[in-house]
């Protein structure tokens, strides 16, 4: 005999992957993430100061992961601002 307990279905919960995120060089939240799955390269750039890159990605990994490997990246390598001082 088993007690009948109406299971509620399952609401599967999907967080929402963040599609813009903070840019480590200007600040701001404007950095897109895309991925070519083809290829395997997620490509990174920042719409407001225009810094890009682009990072291999494994199966499996999102956009957030992408962009954590890019961060991690810009941080401990630096990377080249597009935009130049004006001083000369
Ligand atoms: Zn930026």
């Amino acid at each position: 005999m088993g007690r009948r307990r109406r299971r509620k279905i399952v609401r599967v919960l999907r967080r929402r992957i963040p599609k813009i995120f903070i840019c480590p060089v200007c600040g701001k939240r404007a950095v897109t993430v895309s991925i070519s799955k083809e290829t395997g390269i997620a490509h990174i750039t920042c719409g407001s100061c225009g810094v890009s890159g682009d990072v291999q990605i494994s199966e499996g990994m999102t956009s957030v992961d992408a962009y954590c490997t890019w961060y991690d990246e810009v941080l401990s390598k630096g990377v080249e601002i597009p935009l130049e001082p004006s001083s000369s």
